[in-house]
C-alpha cells in the first residue's frame, strides 16, 4: 500500500476506529473478568460488554494499544510507515510527521509496535531463498535516561546490531539483465552481539527452514 492508497482507506479516525474493531472482533474479545467469550457491542459507548458478568472491555483493552490516548490513526500512521519502507523510523521523526506536542507517547507508540511486530515475526519460519544482511540500528532512549552516560564504542548504547533475513521468490515470466529478478516475500530481523559467523549461522539455522 502506499502513501495514496492509505490515505484514501484510512482518511479520518472513524475509518480507523472501525477498521481496528473489525479486526479485533475477528480475533475475538476475552472477558478478563471471567474469560467469557461472549459480548455485546455497545455502539454507543464503544465497548464490549461481556455477556455473562457485564465486564466491560475497551476497543483498546488488551491490545497494542493498551493504555494509550493517541488516535487510532496515529498507530495506523505508524504502522503504515514502519512496514511499507525499508526505513528505520525514529520517534522523533514520527512525531514532526504527526505534529504531535510530547515526544514520550509516540516514543511508547513505536515501542510497542516494533515489540508487537517482533512478536508476529517469531511465529513465522523463513524458507525456499534466504538473503541475508546486517544493519545497525539506531536506539533511541526515553526523554529520562537521556542524561545517563553512554559506554563508548561498539557496545554503545545507541547502536544495534541487527540480522536482517530476506526470503526472496522469483518473478515468474520476467527477466533482467543481471539476474533473475526477485520479489522479497518475507523479512526477520533479530538483535545480534556480534558479526561472527558462528552466531550468524546458529540464527539462520533456528530462524529459517533449511
Ligand atoms: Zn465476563
Amino acid at each position: 500500500m502506499n502513501l495514496l492508497n492509505f490515505n484514501e482507506i484510512y482518511p479520518n479516525e472513524e475509518s480507523c476506529k472501525l477498521k481496528f474493531k473489525e479486526m479485533r472482533d475477528k480475533q475475538g474479545v476475552v472477558c478478563s473478568h471471567c474469560g467469557c467469550k461472549d459480548h455485546y457491542w455497545k455502539a454507543d459507548k464503544w465497548v464490549y460488554e461481556c455477556k455473562k458478568c457485564s465486564f466491560r472491555t475497551t476497543l483498546r483493552s488488551g491490545t497494542v494499544m493498551h493504555g494509550s490516548k493517541l488516535p487510532f490513526r496515529y498507530w495506523f500512521i505508524a504502522m503504515h510507515l514502519l512496514t511499507s519502507t525499508k526505513k528505520s523510523f525514529s520517534a522523533k521523526e514520527i512525531q514532526r510527521q504527526l505534529s504531535h506536542k510530547r515526544y514520550e507517547p509516540i516514543w511508547g507508540m513505536l515501542h510497542k509496535l516494533r515489540q508487537a511486530m517482533g512478536k508476529r515475526d517469531e511465529q513465522y519460519q523463513l524458507g525456499g531463498s534466504i538473503e541475508l544482511d546486517e544493519g545497525f540500528f539506531s536506539t533511541e532512549m526515553p526523554e529520562q535516561e537521556k542524561d545517563k552516560p553512554l559506554k563508548r564504542g561498539r557496545g554503545s548504547q545507541k547502536k544495534t546490531k541487527v540480522l536482517v533475513m530476506a526470503e526472496s521468490k522469483a518473478i515468474e515470466g520476467e527477466t533482467k539483465k543481471n539476474g533473475k529478478p526477485r520479489k522479497v516475500r518475507f523479512i526477520k530481523m533479530q538483535v545480534i552481539t556480534d558479526l561472527k559467523a558462528d552466531t550468524i549461522t546458529s540464527i539462520v539455522k533456528k530462524r529459517c527452514i533449511s
